[in-house]
């Protein structure tokens, strides 16, 4: 586990590679976001085969580009060297339209026309376009440099790429797992944090999540959840297709899945938002709720724009309850724009803070069942709190005693009691000391097919 000065020079390590559903520079992102994942989160990179079939999809094949370039076809005067380089993928690979099909092509205005794009809100940006599936070839340039081009010339446009299916050069996804103090409890599951690893050189959208997750996951380390909690997956990789890969080839974790969280565009200066699980009102919604109650937000409905892999984890026959933790909307976003001088390392770090808190609370939270009977002999059994310490508390004692019934979460009775929940945990640890109480595991939702 590599030390950091900030979470975003680590971003700047991959912000400007070419980062695409597969790609040799895609690859290279997942080793240096492993590299900084702490070393016994046991990070773990897989590899599928481009092309086999997962659940109505398939795995996307490698996406290699030698070269691309586009050229104003020089004037029988000039020579053939004479051309004038409009766009050249080795400057950003933005200028392509990512997973372009190969063309070598000398072309009218006409014919040209149709294949380049830019933005018209940002002149002077260059739009991320992406043909993953209906495919086509394509430029990307400034809206300025597409209305300075002349309509009376001939334009060469060529773009070496190729689509590699062998099984050895597939497409990867990584992830890792976080254990709470003492190891895995394996009957009260797992909890997924996800971001994405594609958008070629982008920054926020979403190497801004990814760099949010990762000091989420140290922070998860040095300080452990309490023995007993949730294990806390984190996965890494292109989005959709990734986490539909990833789940298709990984069926048995499903059920183990208790709740996630999709981090992304989490760097720029904006307010938090979250969104809403796909039930809407899950433990889960009511815990973001409550964490966030006394901070400047927005909430939205589940998959909301801009919506992500909780559109999987929470989807048809997984339906995971899955939030959304974003600073959407900025006007940057898949454009040139979005790139390190629009990140903030006190944004990258509220973020990871604000999702920090919501899996403390999530993944330790419990179902206590009593194994007494009749009011418990309180003073005898040490469990008596003096109205002189905790006034708050001691009014509670009897409200939170009569929900030991194996119904309500630690999380519920707080809420119930108007309590903090840290509080009432501490409180109801001490009955599970005494043997008074048994932890029942927050029951999974999830579908299993
Ligand atoms: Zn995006």
């Amino acid at each position: 586990m590599k030390p950091y000065s900030s979470l975003k020079s680590i971003l700047a390590e991959f912000f400007p590679l070419h980062r695409t559903l597969a790609s040799d520079d895609q690859d290279k992102t997942l080793e240096i976001v492993g590299s900084y994942m702490p070393a016994s989160s046991n990070y773990t990179v897989e590899t599928y085969a481009p092309l086999t079939p997962v659940w109505t999809w398939k795995v996307p094949e490698r996406y290699v580009v030698h070269e691309a370039y586009l050229e104003i076809e020089a004037r029988a005067e000039q020579g053939r060297s004479g051309g004038e380089r409009i766009v050249d993928f080795k400057d950003n690979p933005l200028h392509i339209v990512s997973y372009s099909l190969p063309v070598d092509a000398v072309l009218t205005w006409e014919e040209l026309q149709p294949h380049l794009y830019f933005n018209e809100k940002r002149p002077n940006a260059v739009p991320w376009i992406f043909k993953y599936y209906e495919r086509d070839w394509g430029f990307c340039l400034s809206k300025k440099a597409f209305d300075g081009l002349p309509h009376d010339r001939r334009y060469h446009a060529v773009i070496r790429s190729e689509f590699i299916v062998d099984p050895k050069q597939g497409f990867k996804v990584a992830s890792a797992l976080v254990h709470p103090q003492g190891g895995p409890n394996p009957n009260a599951g797992e909890m997924i944090i996800q971001a994405h690893t594609c958008h070629p050189m982008q920054a926020n959208d979403d190497g801004a999540g990814v760099v949010s997750a990762i000091e989420l996951a140290r922070r998860l380390v040095e300080k452990p959840l309490p023995a007993g909690s949730m294990s806390i997956r984190f996965w890494f990789g292109p989005e959709t297709i990734g986490t539909i890969a990833y789940l298709a080839h990984n069926e048995s974790l499903i059920p183990n899945l208790r709740g996630g969280i999709f981090l992304e565009m989490t760097g720029n200066q904006n307010k938090i938002a979250w969104h809403h699980t796909r039930q809407h009102d899950h433990l889960l919604d009511r815990i973001t709720n409550y964490q966030l109650r006394n901070i400047e937000h927005d909430e939205r409905d589940f998959a909301a724009a801009p919506a992500n892999d909780e559109r999987v984890i929470n989807g048809p026959g997984v339906n995971v309850p899955c939030i959304s933790l974003n600073r959407w909307p900025y006007e940057e976003y898949h454009t040139t724009d979005d790139n390190l001088d629009i990140l903030h390392e006190d944004m990258l770090l509220g973020a990871a803070d604000i999702a920090e808190q919501i899996v403390r609370i999530y993944a330790s939270n419990y179902i206590p069942k009593r194994t007494f009977r009749g009011p418990v002999f309180l003073s005898g059994n040490g469990l008596w709190v003096d109205w002189r310490d905790n006034w708050d508390l001691n009014r509670a004692i009897e409200k939170i005693m009569m929900r030991f019934e194996g119904r309500h979460s630690v999380f519920d009775i707080a809420e119930q009691v108007g309590l903090d929940y840290w509080m009432v945990r501490e409180y109801v640890e001490r009955f599970r000391a005494k043997g008074f109480i048994v932890p029942l595991p927050i029951p999974s939702v999830a579908e299993t097919s």
